[in-house]
C-alpha cells in the first residue's frame, strides 16, 4: 500500500512540479526582459511623523507591470529575483531611482527627507563592493548618506558573521541609517539590537492589524516601543489603516507610521503631490 501511495504521489506531483518549474523559468525570463526594457517602476509610500503628522520619509517599493499579466506582486517575483540573482539589478535600479527622487524632494520640500530601500538577504550578504558603489553614487549626487535608509530583516542578524557586521559599519560610516523590517515576525532575539547599530524598528503589520485598546497586540507594541526607545532606536509602525490604530500608536509614543490610512504606495509624481499639499497647508 505504501508503494502504491508512493507511486500515486509521484505521478500526482510530477506534472505540477514541472508546471511550477516552468512557470518559475518563464517568470525569470520575463523579469530579465522587464529589467532590460525598464518595465519596473518604483513607487513611494509616505512615512508619517506621528508627533507632527507630517510626511518625513518614504519607502521605495518596486512594481512590475507585466505586458500580459498586469501588476505582479513583489511577494511573487522578489523570491524569484533572489534565486536567479536578478535581485541585484533590481536593487540597483530601485536605489538609483530613490536617489534621484530624494535629491529633488530634499531640495524642494524638506532638507532632511529620507527614502528607505529594501535589501533582501541575498543582496545584503553579497559583495561589499556594491555598497561602495552606492556610497560613491550618493557622493556624486552631492547627497549625504543620511538621505537613504536601508531596510533589512531580522534573520540576517542571526548569523552574526563578520560580513554582516562590516556592512553595517560601512553604512554607519557613510551616514546611511538602517531599519529592521517586519520586526516581530522572525526570531526576535533582542540581544542583537544591542549588538548591532540599528536606527529603526519597523513593527510588522500583523501586530498593527488587530490593535485595539487592552488587546495583547497593543501591549506587545507598547513593550517593543519602550524597549526600542531605551536602546536609542526609533519605531515605525507598518500597515496602519485606521485612525484608531494611529491614535493608539501615538499614545504608545510610537515615532512614525506608514499605511493605507495615509496613502498607498504611489508613483513618484503622485507622491510629490502629497508633499506639495503639505507645503501649501504649512504656509
Ligand atoms: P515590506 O518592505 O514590509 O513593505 C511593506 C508592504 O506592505 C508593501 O507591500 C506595502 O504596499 C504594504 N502596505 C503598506 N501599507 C499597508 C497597509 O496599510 N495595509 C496593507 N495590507 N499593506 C500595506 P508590497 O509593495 O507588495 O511589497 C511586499 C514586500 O516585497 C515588501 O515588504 C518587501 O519585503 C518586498 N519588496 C518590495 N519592494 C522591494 C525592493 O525594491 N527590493 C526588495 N529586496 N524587496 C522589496
Ligand atoms: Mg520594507
Ligand atoms: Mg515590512
Ligand atoms: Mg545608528
Amino acid at each position: 500500500a505504501a508503494k502504491d501511495q508512493g507511486r500515486n504521489r509521484f505521478s500526482y506531483f510530477t506534472p505540477s512540479l514541472q508546471t511550477a518549474a516552468l512557470a518559475r523559468l518563464r517568470m525569470t525570463n520575463d523579469l530579465r526582459v522587464a529589467i532590460a526594457e525598464q518595465h519596473l517602476q518604483v513607487y513611494f509610500q509616505p512615512i508619517v511623523d506621528l508627533h507632527t503628522g507630517r510626511i518625513q520619509k518614504a519607502e521605495a517599493l518596486v512594481r512590475w507591470r507585466h505586458a500580459q499579466l498586469g501588476f505582479i506582486s513583489p511577494m511573487e517575483f522578489i523570491p524569484i529575483a533572489e534565486t536567479s540573482g536578478l535581485i541585484l539589478a533590481i536593487g540597483d535600479l530601485v536605489f538609483r531611482e530613490s536617489v534621484k527622487w530624494v535629491k529633488q524632494w530634499r531640495q524642494d520640500y524638506h532638507p532632511d527627507f529620507q527614502v528607505s530601500v529594501n535589501q533582501s538577504p541575498m543582496e545584503f550578504q553579497g559583495d561589499q563592493e556594491r555598497y561602495v558603489n552606492w556610497i560613491q553614487y550618493l557622493a556624486d549626487q552631492n547627497l549625504p548618506g543620511q538621505a537613504i535608509i536601508v531596510e533589512i530583516t531580522e534573520g540576517l542578524l542571526l548569523d552574526a558573521s563578520h560580513k554582516i557586521t562590516s556592512k553595517l559599519l560601512q553604512f554607519r560610516d557613510a551616514g546611511i541609517q538602517v531599519a529592521l523590517d517586519d520586526f516581530g515576525t522572525g526570531y526576535s532575539s533582542l540581544s542583537y539590537l544591542k549588538k548591532f547599530d540599528i536606527d529603526y524598528l519597523k513593527i510588522d503589520q500583523s501586530f498593527i492589524r488587530n490593535l485595539a485598546p487592552d488587546s495583547s497586540d497593543i501591549a506587545l507594541s507598547e513593550a517593543i516601543i519602550m524597549m526600542a526607545h531605551k536602546l536609542g532606536l526609533k519605531v515605525v509602525a507598518e500597515g496602519v489603516e485606521t485612525t484608531q490604530q494611529s491614535q493608539l500608536l501615538e499614545q504608545a509614543a510610537c515615532d512614525f507610521a506608514q499605511g493605507y490610512l495615509f496613502a498607498k504606495p504611489l508613483p513618484p509624481e503622485e507622491f510629490e503631490l502629497l508633499l506639495q499639499q503639505q507645503k501649501a497647508s504649512a504656509s
